[in-house]
């Protein structure tokens, strides 16, 4: 009779073995003083980036593109939104100053 080592062949599942692997206590870091670049409001974590620049942090205010003179391509983005948002575009009223 030949032995069969079962007993000693683990099966090492990924989502076992990440389990507890992962504590955040070494990387609690005081929250980053992230401003928004238009207005300089604290967001701390929160903030929103654009496409227009990786650099610039934006808060909920300014994070859409045409609140912070965003130089990415609007079309492209006001298409996105367009989709996303709502399909109906609406018809600017402009208001004629004689
Ligand atoms: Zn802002
Ligand atoms: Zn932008």
């Amino acid at each position: 009779m030949s032995k069969v080592a079962s007993k000693n062949h683990t099966i090492k599942s990924p989502n076992i073995a990440s389990d507890t692997s992962i504590k955040s206590e070494e990387y609690q870091k005081p929250e980053p003083k992230i401003r928004c670049t238009i207005c300089n409001k604290k967001t701390g974590i929160n903030y929103f980036e654009c496409n227009c620049s990786t650099e610039k942090k934006f808060c909920s205010n300014h994070r859409l593109s045409h609140t912070h003179f965003c130089t990415y391509d609007k079309k492209a983005v006001q298409r996105e939104k367009l989709i996303v948002e709502n399909p109906i575009v609406k018809n600017s009223q402009f208001e004629r100053l004689d």
